[in-house]
């Protein structure tokens, strides 16, 4: 479903610049943060103001259509909720975030909350790591 469509079943209104905000969001596959969001949404819509993109990323993060992440980086990000989970390995050099799901991991989060007494209803998983290829120079 579209996030356009999920609003409207959630009551909200959907003006036209947050229609423009809501595509931008639908067409990221990078997990932009506020400033990217803008930059894109004002591409298409000239008179969206910053202002307007911090308000919807919100009213969409409260009503759960949207998920925020801080990747050790200083900027809050953003998706739409997914509908098949997944967790994310942070690339330190580049700062590419790369999605992934494992099974294996899945079960023994599960496992250990079930150990420790609860039954898992969520969970967030970050790997930090840097490109094995990766030889840089020594230059001390
Ligand atoms: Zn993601």
């Amino acid at each position: 479903m579209s996030l356009e469509k999920r609003c409207t079943e959630k009551g909200l209104r959907m003006t036209g610049q947050r229609r423009v905000i809501a595509r931008v969001l639908e067409e990221a596959q990078d997990h932009p943060d506020v400033e990217d969001l803008y930059n894109r949404a004002s591409k298409i819509d000239s008179h969206i103001s910053i202002a307007t993109v911090y308000r919807t990323v919100k009213l969409l993060e409260e009503t759960g259509m949207l998920e925020r992440h801080e990747f050790r980086d200083g900027r809050a990000r953003y998706e739409i909720v997914p509908e098949d989970h997944h967790d994310h390995l942070i690339d330190l050099k580049s700062g590419h975030v790369i999605e992934f799901a494992n099974e294996e991991i899945e079960r023994l989060q599960e496992k250990i909350a079930h150990d420790l007494g609860y039954k898992l209803v969520d969970h967030r998983l970050e790997l930090y790591g840097i490109p094995l290829d990766n030889k840089s120079k020594k230059d001390d």
